[in-house]
């Protein structure tokens, strides 16, 4: 009977903090998170372990450094380089002209939800078979001799699942919800020698659109933050992406005289009132083009056009692709550092000359609640 109590106040909650969940969504959600934790504690000791065996096809890079952002709520066509009417990202789109700055304008993300795409994007699930077979691209760094590290202005790193997968980086550090505030460490972390593996995970244009600072990036108004209504709205939405922009501007200006690669994927788009709908809403278990195409880029350095002329090639060619997907990030992670296990798709692989486009285009609809990671149990190798 207790038990029962108890849940009624944690689901009633749910839906109480997060109107867009139905009592019938929040038992789902639950349900997920409950199979997935358990999934991760059970393999806890074989993540750790990661003895996947793996070969350098090449060389590793020298004194790279890789900035993968993981994107808020941030849609594609929401930025001038897929043809938005508004100038909200004028850095990035000033980089996109120089053809440093690859604008993928069709991305689909694996899932209208933060956690389960950061779990996607970090491990061999893709949206046709969201299977998880491994611990993650980022053992293999630090068996590589790669130095990973994350900085958190968001709150993705509280979800087990993800603690588990990032167990493994050597510096985790936090900063309150304001992107700007995580740059003095991130430029910390730039600046120190080797190969840097750098990851961001912010609030971004997370719902209700006010993590921006007001004075600097109130470019588009009137603004109203607490109700989902009209153009105010998406007025404030803008104005997060013009602070995602000077975010990118700033980072852009750390890595730009180094050998570098900065990687965005937001984790999921946003409905702005399409249908009536606002945030993910009634989408949140459907596929609906908003919630799932995304802002997704590739920004390199000149340096790094210089020094790895077959990668930046390839990653011109695939930038002309009419779709890619969140299936990418893994492979794409690895073929930069040139890491290759039985796992790695060439054909994912943003920076490999037999790169091929996402052809699954939206996935079919499916299902409330049924959508979920499946598991293949990790192999403890004799190696
Ligand atoms: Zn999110």
């Amino acid at each position: 009977m207790n038990i029962l109590l108890l849940l009624v106040f944690i689901f009633g909650f749910k839906v109480y903090a997060y109107p867009q969940y139905t009592y019938y969504m929040a038992g789902v959600f639950f349900h997920r998170a409950y199979t997935n934790t358990l999934y991760f504690v059970k393999n806890y000791e074989l993540i750790k372990k990661n003895n996947e065996p793996f070969v350098l096809s090449k060389p590793l890079p020298q004194n790279s450094t890789f900035f993968f952002h993981i994107g808020e709520s941030v849609r594609a066509d929401h930025v001038p380089m897929n043809g938005y009417k508004r100038n909200t990202t004028p850095v990035m789109f000033r980089e996109f002209k120089k053809g440093n700055l690859f604008c993928f304008s069709r991305a689909i993300s694996f899932w209208p939800q933060t956690s389960d795409s950061f779990v996607a994007m970090s491990t061999t699930a893709s949206i046709s078979e969201p299977v998880i077979k491994d611990s993650g691209f980022l053992p293999y760094l630090k068996r590589t001799g790669i130095k990973s590290s994350a900085v958190f202005s968001g709150g993705a790193h509280k979800v087990l699942a993800i603690k588990l997968l990032t167990f493994s980086l050597e510096e985790q550090h936090f900063t309150n919800k304001r992107a700007h505030t995580a740059l003095p460490q991130i430029e910390q972390l730039i600046n120190s020698q080797g190969n840097n593996f750098i990851m961001y995970q912010g609030e971004g244009s997370h719902e209700p659109y006010e993590t921006y600072d007001k004075e600097l990036f109130s470019v588009y108004m009137p603004v109203n933050f607490t109700n989902n209504a009209d153009e105010t709205t998406i007025n404030a939405y803008d104005n997060t992406i013009v602070c995602l922009d000077d975010f990118v501007k700033h980072i852009i200006d750390m890595l730009k005289d180094k050998n570098a690669v900065y990687l965005y994927a937001s984790d999921h788009g946003e409905a702005l009132g399409e249908d009536g709908k606002w945030n993910r809403q009634a989408f949140l278990y459907k596929t609906h083009d908003v919630v799932r195409n995304i802002l997704f880029f590739i920004w390199v350095s000149d340096k790094f056009k210089m020094e790895n002329a077959a990668k930046f090639a390839a990653l011109r060619r695939a930038g002309k692709f009419p779709c890619i997907s969140h299936d990418y990030v893994y492979h794409t992670i690895l073929g930069f550092y040139n890491i290759k296990n039985k796992f790695y798709n060439e054909k994912l692989d943003l920076f490999s000359e037999k790169s091929e486009p996402f052809t699954d285009n939206l996935p079919s609809s499916v299902p409330a609640g049924l959508r979920k990671f499946k598991f293949e149990q990790i192999q403890q190798s004799n190696q």
